[in-house]
Protein backbone atom coordinates (compact mmCIF):
# COMPACT_ATOMS: atom_id res chain seq x y z
CA UNK A 1 0.00 0.00 0.00
CA UNK A 2 1.59 3.49 -1.08
CA UNK A 3 1.92 5.93 1.78
CA UNK A 4 1.77 8.80 -0.41
CA UNK A 5 -1.90 10.20 -0.89
CA UNK A 6 -3.01 9.05 -4.07
CA UNK A 7 -6.38 10.29 -5.97
CA UNK A 8 -8.22 8.26 -4.40
CA UNK A 9 -7.84 10.03 -1.44
CA UNK A 10 -10.18 12.31 0.87
CA UNK A 11 -9.06 15.70 2.55
CA UNK A 12 -10.99 17.29 5.82
CA UNK A 13 -10.01 20.78 5.36
CA UNK A 14 -10.75 22.75 9.02
CA UNK A 15 -9.72 25.87 10.69
CA UNK A 16 -7.62 23.30 13.07
CA UNK A 17 -6.28 19.88 13.54
CA UNK A 18 -5.67 18.75 16.91
CA UNK A 19 -4.00 15.97 16.59
CA UNK A 20 -3.33 14.75 20.05
CA UNK A 21 0.04 13.08 19.39
CA UNK A 22 2.30 12.98 22.10
CA UNK A 23 3.46 16.70 21.33
CA UNK A 24 0.28 18.10 21.31
CA UNK A 25 0.76 19.17 17.43
CA UNK A 26 -1.76 21.48 16.07
CA UNK A 27 -2.14 22.81 12.60
CA UNK A 28 -4.17 25.77 12.12
CA UNK A 29 -5.65 25.88 9.55
CA UNK A 30 -4.99 22.23 9.10
CA UNK A 31 -6.37 18.87 6.63
CA UNK A 32 -6.46 15.55 7.29
CA UNK A 33 -5.85 13.12 4.16
CA UNK A 34 -8.14 9.67 4.26
CA UNK A 35 -7.45 7.23 2.09
CA UNK A 36 -10.09 4.02 2.86
CA UNK A 37 -10.07 3.46 6.55
CA UNK A 38 -6.47 4.93 7.12
CA UNK A 39 -5.06 8.30 7.86
CA UNK A 40 -2.28 9.38 4.98
CA UNK A 41 -1.50 12.48 6.23
CA UNK A 42 -2.00 15.30 8.92
CA UNK A 43 -0.91 18.77 8.77
CA UNK A 44 -1.40 21.95 6.63
CA UNK A 45 -3.85 22.37 4.06
CA UNK A 46 -2.25 20.53 0.40
CA UNK A 47 -0.88 23.69 -1.64
CA UNK A 48 -2.34 22.20 -4.98
CA UNK A 49 -4.89 19.82 -3.90
CA UNK A 50 -5.53 16.96 -6.14
CA UNK A 51 -7.66 14.97 -4.09
CA UNK A 52 -11.75 15.60 -3.63
CA UNK A 53 -11.73 18.04 -0.69
CA UNK A 54 -14.31 18.38 2.37
CA UNK A 55 -14.68 21.21 3.66
CA UNK A 56 -15.44 21.71 7.30
CA UNK A 57 -14.01 25.61 7.90
CA UNK A 58 -15.53 26.66 10.87
CA UNK A 59 -15.02 23.51 13.00
CA UNK A 60 -11.71 22.26 14.32
CA UNK A 61 -10.63 18.50 13.62
CA UNK A 62 -9.81 15.91 16.39
CA UNK A 63 -9.83 12.59 17.43
CA UNK A 64 -13.35 10.92 17.52
CA UNK A 65 -14.12 10.62 21.30
CA UNK A 66 -13.21 7.33 23.10
CA UNK A 67 -15.77 6.21 25.59
CA UNK A 68 -14.20 3.85 28.00
CA UNK A 69 -17.41 3.00 29.55
CA UNK A 70 -21.15 2.68 28.49
CA UNK A 71 -24.36 0.49 28.44
CA UNK A 72 -26.18 1.46 26.04
CA UNK A 73 -28.98 -0.77 25.90
CA UNK A 74 -29.92 1.75 29.40
CA UNK A 75 -30.71 4.40 26.58
CA UNK A 76 -34.24 2.82 27.51
CA UNK A 77 -34.13 3.77 31.45
CA UNK A 78 -33.02 7.46 31.31
CA UNK A 79 -35.31 9.40 33.88
CA UNK A 80 -36.61 6.85 35.45
CA UNK A 81 -33.66 6.58 38.20
CA UNK A 82 -33.95 9.70 39.76
CA UNK A 83 -32.55 11.23 43.47
CA UNK A 84 -32.71 7.20 44.80
CA UNK A 85 -30.58 7.02 48.17
CA UNK A 86 -27.22 6.14 48.97
CA UNK A 87 -27.32 1.98 48.36
CA UNK A 88 -30.67 1.63 46.97
CA UNK A 89 -30.01 2.43 43.16
CA UNK A 90 -29.06 -0.97 41.79
CA UNK A 91 -31.01 -3.81 43.31
CA UNK A 92 -33.42 -1.14 44.55
CA UNK A 93 -34.15 0.71 41.05
CA UNK A 94 -32.26 -0.56 38.25
CA UNK A 95 -33.00 -4.45 38.91
CA UNK A 96 -37.15 -4.35 38.78
CA UNK A 97 -36.70 -2.22 35.82
CA UNK A 98 -33.92 -4.69 34.21
CA UNK A 99 -36.58 -7.70 35.04
CA UNK A 100 -38.71 -6.20 31.95
CA UNK A 101 -36.90 -6.20 29.10
CA UNK A 102 -36.12 -8.97 26.83
CA UNK A 103 -33.07 -9.49 23.96
CA UNK A 104 -34.62 -7.60 21.61
CA UNK A 105 -35.93 -4.03 23.74
CA UNK A 106 -32.16 -4.05 24.60
CA UNK A 107 -31.04 -4.19 20.89
CA UNK A 108 -33.46 -1.56 20.34
CA UNK A 109 -32.34 0.35 23.23
CA UNK A 110 -28.49 -0.16 22.27
CA UNK A 111 -29.32 1.45 18.57
CA UNK A 112 -30.64 4.72 20.25
CA UNK A 113 -27.77 4.81 22.41
CA UNK A 114 -25.59 4.44 19.58
CA UNK A 115 -27.51 7.22 17.76
CA UNK A 116 -26.51 9.47 20.99
CA UNK A 117 -23.02 8.52 21.15
CA UNK A 118 -21.83 9.12 17.54
CA UNK A 119 -23.89 12.04 17.38
CA UNK A 120 -22.16 13.60 20.33
CA UNK A 121 -18.43 12.71 18.51
CA UNK A 122 -18.08 9.51 20.07
CA UNK A 123 -16.43 6.92 17.81
CA UNK A 124 -15.51 4.32 19.87
CA UNK A 125 -17.43 2.73 22.66
CA UNK A 126 -16.71 -0.01 25.30
CA UNK A 127 -20.27 -1.25 26.08
CA UNK A 128 -21.09 -4.44 28.06
CA UNK A 129 -24.45 -5.13 29.94
CA UNK A 130 -26.57 -8.52 29.52
CA UNK A 131 -27.78 -9.94 26.05
CA UNK A 132 -24.82 -8.65 24.47
CA UNK A 133 -25.42 -11.49 21.49
CA UNK A 134 -28.40 -8.94 21.13
CA UNK A 135 -26.77 -5.98 21.47
CA UNK A 136 -23.82 -6.39 19.80
CA UNK A 137 -26.08 -6.65 16.68
CA UNK A 138 -27.06 -2.81 17.15
CA UNK A 139 -23.78 -1.88 18.12
CA UNK A 140 -22.53 -3.14 14.80
CA UNK A 141 -25.27 -1.92 12.54
CA UNK A 142 -24.45 1.72 14.13
CA UNK A 143 -21.19 2.17 12.61
CA UNK A 144 -19.03 2.53 16.30
CA UNK A 145 -16.01 0.98 16.86
CA UNK A 146 -16.56 -1.07 19.91
CA UNK A 147 -15.33 -3.51 22.52
CA UNK A 148 -18.29 -5.67 23.72
CA UNK A 149 -18.57 -7.69 27.14
CA UNK A 150 -21.43 -9.63 27.94
CA UNK A 151 -21.77 -9.33 32.20
CA UNK A 152 -20.93 -12.27 34.10
CA UNK A 153 -22.24 -12.89 37.41
CA UNK A 154 -21.77 -15.46 40.26
CA UNK A 155 -25.50 -16.99 40.10
CA UNK A 156 -25.68 -17.53 36.54
CA UNK A 157 -21.75 -17.95 35.81
CA UNK A 158 -21.93 -21.06 33.95
CA UNK A 159 -24.42 -19.41 30.92
CA UNK A 160 -22.87 -16.55 31.30
CA UNK A 161 -19.29 -17.93 30.34
CA UNK A 162 -21.25 -19.53 27.54
CA UNK A 163 -22.49 -16.39 26.24
CA UNK A 164 -19.23 -14.58 26.32
CA UNK A 165 -17.54 -17.04 24.68
CA UNK A 166 -20.20 -17.39 21.95
CA UNK A 167 -19.12 -13.72 21.31
CA UNK A 168 -15.37 -14.24 22.07
CA UNK A 169 -15.97 -16.91 18.80
CA UNK A 170 -18.29 -14.57 16.58
CA UNK A 171 -16.28 -11.34 16.86
CA UNK A 172 -13.29 -12.64 18.35
CA UNK A 173 -10.67 -10.07 20.15
CA UNK A 174 -8.70 -8.68 18.23
CA UNK A 175 -9.52 -4.46 17.26
CA UNK A 176 -7.14 -4.67 14.39
CA UNK A 177 -8.78 -7.69 12.73
CA UNK A 178 -12.48 -6.19 13.65
CA UNK A 179 -14.68 -2.88 13.70
CA UNK A 180 -16.67 -4.55 16.76
CA UNK A 181 -14.39 -7.33 19.34
CA UNK A 182 -15.26 -8.73 22.16
CA UNK A 183 -14.09 -8.46 25.84
CA UNK A 184 -14.55 -10.33 29.01
CA UNK A 185 -16.96 -8.24 31.37
CA UNK A 186 -17.08 -9.53 34.71
CA UNK A 187 -20.07 -8.17 36.58
CA UNK A 188 -18.19 -6.22 39.92
CA UNK A 189 -15.65 -7.88 42.90
CA UNK A 190 -18.76 -8.65 45.36
CA UNK A 191 -21.31 -10.17 42.38
CA UNK A 192 -18.10 -12.29 41.38
CA UNK A 193 -16.68 -14.79 43.56
CA UNK A 194 -12.75 -16.21 43.46
CA UNK A 195 -13.77 -19.07 41.24
CA UNK A 196 -15.06 -17.29 38.52
CA UNK A 197 -12.51 -14.43 38.64
CA UNK A 198 -9.96 -17.38 38.31
CA UNK A 199 -11.75 -18.46 36.08
CA UNK A 200 -11.99 -15.16 33.72
CA UNK A 201 -8.19 -14.34 34.29
CA UNK A 202 -7.72 -17.83 32.15
CA UNK A 203 -9.84 -17.32 29.81
CA UNK A 204 -8.42 -13.55 29.11
CA UNK A 205 -5.05 -14.95 28.51
CA UNK A 206 -6.20 -17.60 26.31
CA UNK A 207 -7.98 -15.72 24.17
CA UNK A 208 -6.13 -12.37 24.30
CA UNK A 209 -9.57 -10.15 25.77
CA UNK A 210 -9.14 -7.77 27.56
CA UNK A 211 -11.46 -7.47 31.10
CA UNK A 212 -13.71 -4.98 32.30
CA UNK A 213 -15.45 -4.79 35.90
CA UNK A 214 -17.12 -2.47 37.60
CA UNK A 215 -15.07 -1.93 40.96
CA UNK A 216 -15.51 -0.52 43.73
CA UNK A 217 -18.94 1.39 42.90
CA UNK A 218 -20.74 1.13 46.27
CA UNK A 219 -19.94 0.79 49.82
CA UNK A 220 -22.20 -2.74 49.82
CA UNK A 221 -19.36 -3.95 47.44
CA UNK A 222 -16.46 -3.33 49.61
CA UNK A 223 -18.60 -4.95 52.61
CA UNK A 224 -19.33 -7.54 50.94
CA UNK A 225 -15.14 -7.97 49.74
CA UNK A 226 -14.28 -7.22 53.41
CA UNK A 227 -16.67 -10.16 54.69
CA UNK A 228 -14.73 -12.19 52.30
CA UNK A 229 -11.34 -11.61 53.91
CA UNK A 230 -9.43 -8.93 51.55
CA UNK A 231 -8.68 -5.45 52.96
CA UNK A 232 -10.67 -3.40 49.71
CA UNK A 233 -12.40 -4.72 46.00
CA UNK A 234 -8.29 -3.53 44.71
CA UNK A 235 -6.76 -5.77 46.27
CA UNK A 236 -9.23 -8.83 46.51
CA UNK A 237 -9.28 -8.21 41.93
CA UNK A 238 -5.40 -8.33 42.71
CA UNK A 239 -5.17 -11.99 44.15
CA UNK A 240 -6.49 -13.20 40.69
CA UNK A 241 -4.19 -11.23 38.57
CA UNK A 242 -6.89 -8.83 37.60
CA UNK A 243 -5.33 -5.85 38.58
CA UNK A 244 -3.23 -5.33 35.43
CA UNK A 245 -2.73 -3.37 32.11
CA UNK A 246 -5.42 -5.38 29.99
CA UNK A 247 -8.15 -4.84 32.41
CA UNK A 248 -10.56 -1.91 32.68
CA UNK A 249 -11.53 -1.05 36.01
CA UNK A 250 -14.86 1.46 36.21
CA UNK A 251 -15.64 3.55 38.98
CA UNK A 252 -13.04 2.80 41.41
CA UNK A 253 -14.59 5.32 43.94
CA UNK A 254 -14.32 3.13 47.68
CA UNK A 255 -10.60 2.84 47.78
CA UNK A 256 -8.36 3.47 50.18
CA UNK A 257 -5.19 5.31 49.81
CA UNK A 258 -3.31 1.92 49.68
CA UNK A 259 -5.79 0.61 47.13
CA UNK A 260 -5.67 3.28 44.88
CA UNK A 261 -1.93 2.97 44.62
CA UNK A 262 -2.31 -0.50 44.00
CA UNK A 263 -4.70 0.20 41.09
CA UNK A 264 -1.63 2.62 40.09
CA UNK A 265 1.12 0.61 40.60
CA UNK A 266 0.00 -2.31 38.51
CA UNK A 267 -0.86 0.04 35.73
CA UNK A 268 -4.55 -0.37 35.36
CA UNK A 269 -6.72 1.04 33.15
CA UNK A 270 -9.81 2.92 34.78
CA UNK A 271 -13.33 3.82 33.55
CA UNK A 272 -13.07 7.26 34.94
CA UNK A 273 -17.35 8.09 35.27
CA UNK A 274 -17.56 11.34 37.30
CA UNK A 275 -20.85 12.49 36.06
CA UNK A 276 -22.08 8.70 37.25
CA UNK A 277 -20.25 8.84 40.78
CA UNK A 278 -21.63 12.09 41.67
CA UNK A 279 -25.03 11.61 40.58
CA UNK A 280 -25.60 7.84 41.94
CA UNK A 281 -22.78 7.90 45.07
CA UNK A 282 -22.17 11.59 45.83
CA UNK A 283 -18.68 10.70 45.53
CA UNK A 284 -15.63 11.52 43.53
CA UNK A 285 -13.02 8.90 42.77
CA UNK A 286 -9.35 8.99 43.84
CA UNK A 287 -8.41 9.67 40.03
CA UNK A 288 -5.53 12.27 40.76
CA UNK A 289 -3.75 9.54 43.39
CA UNK A 290 -4.52 6.86 40.42
CA UNK A 291 -2.96 8.83 37.63
CA UNK A 292 -0.01 9.79 39.97
CA UNK A 293 0.81 6.19 41.27
CA UNK A 294 0.65 5.21 37.17
CA UNK A 295 -3.33 4.34 36.09
CA UNK A 296 -4.30 4.96 32.76
CA UNK A 297 -7.45 6.76 33.10
CA UNK A 298 -9.71 7.09 30.31
CA UNK A 299 -13.72 9.04 31.04
CA UNK A 300 -16.68 7.16 30.66
CA UNK A 301 -20.11 8.38 30.33
CA UNK A 302 -21.72 4.90 32.16
CA UNK A 303 -25.26 4.62 31.24
CA UNK A 304 -28.49 7.40 30.62
CA UNK A 305 -29.95 6.63 33.73
CA UNK A 306 -26.71 7.71 35.43
CA UNK A 307 -25.60 10.96 34.04
CA UNK A 308 -28.07 11.35 32.29
CA UNK A 309 -26.71 11.70 28.91
CA UNK A 310 -23.91 10.03 26.61
CA UNK A 311 -21.88 13.15 25.95
CA UNK A 312 -18.55 13.32 26.87
CA UNK A 313 -18.05 16.93 26.18
CA UNK A 314 -20.34 17.11 29.15
CA UNK A 315 -18.65 14.35 30.69
CA UNK A 316 -15.23 16.31 30.05
CA UNK A 317 -15.96 19.34 32.03
CA UNK A 318 -17.97 17.40 34.80
CA UNK A 319 -14.58 15.19 35.31
CA UNK A 320 -12.67 18.73 35.08
CA UNK A 321 -14.63 20.55 37.87
CA UNK A 322 -15.18 17.72 39.95
CA UNK A 323 -11.11 16.38 40.47
CA UNK A 324 -10.47 20.22 41.26
CA UNK A 325 -13.01 19.63 44.01
CA UNK A 326 -12.54 16.43 45.44
CA UNK A 327 -8.59 17.22 45.59
CA UNK A 328 -9.76 21.20 46.75
CA UNK A 329 -7.31 22.26 44.36
CA UNK A 330 -8.13 24.14 40.99
CA UNK A 331 -4.95 23.07 39.60
CA UNK A 332 -6.19 19.34 39.23
CA UNK A 333 -6.51 17.73 35.98
CA UNK A 334 -5.15 20.27 33.42
CA UNK A 335 -7.29 20.86 30.27
CA UNK A 336 -4.64 19.01 27.72
CA UNK A 337 -4.99 15.85 30.39
CA UNK A 338 -8.87 15.84 30.40
CA UNK A 339 -8.98 15.48 26.54
CA UNK A 340 -6.28 13.25 26.32
CA UNK A 341 -8.77 11.06 29.05
CA UNK A 342 -11.57 11.23 26.14
CA UNK A 343 -9.16 10.26 23.10
CA UNK A 344 -5.80 9.19 23.14
CA UNK A 345 -5.59 8.05 27.07
CA UNK A 346 -8.92 6.29 26.55
CA UNK A 347 -7.80 4.06 23.67
CA UNK A 348 -4.66 3.48 25.68
CA UNK A 349 -7.14 2.75 28.26
CA UNK A 350 -8.52 0.11 25.99
CA UNK A 351 -5.58 -1.38 24.21
CA UNK A 352 -6.26 0.48 20.75
CA UNK A 353 -3.65 3.42 20.99
CA UNK A 354 -2.20 1.73 17.97
CA UNK A 355 -5.20 2.08 15.83
CA UNK A 356 -7.36 5.63 17.25
CA UNK A 357 -7.08 8.32 19.34
CA UNK A 358 -5.04 10.43 17.75
CA UNK A 359 -4.62 11.69 14.64
CA UNK A 360 -1.45 10.32 12.80
CA UNK A 361 -0.35 9.13 9.33
CA UNK A 362 -1.05 5.32 9.21
CA UNK A 363 -4.04 5.09 12.15
CA UNK A 364 -7.63 4.57 11.23
CA UNK A 365 -9.26 7.28 10.41
CA UNK A 366 -11.64 8.15 12.78
CA UNK A 367 -12.34 12.00 12.68
CA UNK A 368 -14.41 14.27 14.13
CA UNK A 369 -15.03 18.04 13.45
CA UNK A 370 -16.36 20.07 16.50
CA UNK A 371 -17.63 23.44 15.17
CA UNK A 372 -16.00 26.71 16.31
CA UNK A 373 -18.44 29.41 15.91
CA UNK A 374 -21.12 30.40 18.32
CA UNK A 375 -21.64 32.53 21.40
CA UNK A 376 -20.88 29.69 23.39
CA UNK A 377 -17.76 28.71 21.84
CA UNK A 378 -16.21 32.27 20.57
CA UNK A 379 -13.91 33.62 20.97
CA UNK A 380 -11.88 30.64 20.21
CA UNK A 381 -8.47 31.54 21.53
CA UNK A 382 -7.84 27.86 23.69
CA UNK A 383 -8.72 25.09 21.32
CA UNK A 384 -8.28 22.71 24.30
CA UNK A 385 -10.29 24.57 26.58
CA UNK A 386 -12.88 25.12 24.36
CA UNK A 387 -13.09 21.76 24.00
CA UNK A 388 -13.46 20.72 27.47
CA UNK A 389 -15.30 23.60 29.05
CA UNK A 390 -17.21 25.31 26.39
CA UNK A 391 -18.23 22.53 23.40
CA UNK A 392 -21.37 20.30 23.77
CA UNK A 393 -21.66 17.29 21.66
CA UNK A 394 -24.15 19.04 19.90
CA UNK A 395 -21.59 21.09 18.34
CA UNK A 396 -20.05 18.02 16.44
CA UNK A 397 -21.10 18.76 12.62
CA UNK A 398 -19.13 15.67 11.20
CA UNK A 399 -17.77 11.95 12.30
CA UNK A 400 -16.13 9.61 10.73
CA UNK A 401 -15.27 6.10 11.70
CA UNK A 402 -12.52 3.92 9.75
CA UNK A 403 -12.98 6.94 6.73
CA UNK A 404 -16.74 6.11 6.65
CA UNK A 405 -18.79 9.03 7.53
CA UNK A 406 -21.39 8.47 10.37
CA UNK A 407 -22.50 11.92 10.90
CA UNK A 408 -22.69 14.69 8.41
CA UNK A 409 -24.01 18.22 9.05
CA UNK A 410 -25.21 17.09 12.53
CA UNK A 411 -26.83 14.24 10.86
CA UNK A 412 -26.78 10.71 10.86
CA UNK A 413 -26.06 9.61 7.12
CA UNK A 414 -26.81 5.61 7.38
CA UNK A 415 -29.14 5.29 10.75
CA UNK A 416 -33.19 6.04 10.49
CA UNK A 417 -33.13 8.39 13.43
CA UNK A 418 -36.65 8.88 13.39
CA UNK A 419 -37.33 5.32 12.91
CA UNK A 420 -34.61 4.23 15.96
CA UNK A 421 -35.91 6.58 18.66
CA UNK A 422 -39.44 5.67 17.84
CA UNK A 423 -38.68 2.17 18.20
CA UNK A 424 -36.66 2.86 21.80
CA UNK A 425 -39.16 5.39 22.92
CA UNK A 426 -41.84 2.31 22.47
CA UNK A 427 -40.03 0.41 24.58
CA UNK A 428 -39.49 3.12 27.67
CA UNK A 429 -43.00 4.08 27.34
CA UNK A 430 -44.08 0.47 27.95
CA UNK A 431 -41.39 0.40 31.10
CA UNK A 432 -42.84 3.80 32.47
CA UNK A 433 -46.20 2.41 31.83
CA UNK A 434 -46.23 -0.62 33.62
CA UNK A 435 -44.33 1.25 37.05
CA UNK A 436 -46.90 3.76 36.98
ZN1 LIG B 1 -21.32 0.51 34.51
Amino acid sequence: MSSSPSSAATVLLADQVLTMDQQGTIHAPGAVTIEGAIIRAVGPPPERPSNRIIDLRGSVLLPGLVNAHTHTPMWIFRGLTEDVPRGEWLNGRLLPLERRLDADDLRRGALAGCLELLQNGVTTIADRYGHMDAVATAVEASGLRAVVGHSLFDRTAESDLAHAERLIDRLGTDPGRSRVWAGLAPHATDTCGPNLLRRVRRLADRTGARVFIHLAQSEAEVATVVARGAPGCASYLDAFGLLAPDVVAAHAIYLSHEEADLVGRRGTAVAHCPSSNAKLEGRVAPIARMRRAGAVVGLGTDAACCNNGMDLFAEMKVAGLLNKVGTADPAEFPTLDILRAATSEAARALGIDHLVGTLEPGKRADVIAVRTRGAHLMPWHDAVANLVYAARGSDVVATYVDGQPLLREGQPVDLDAERILADAAQVARGLADARA
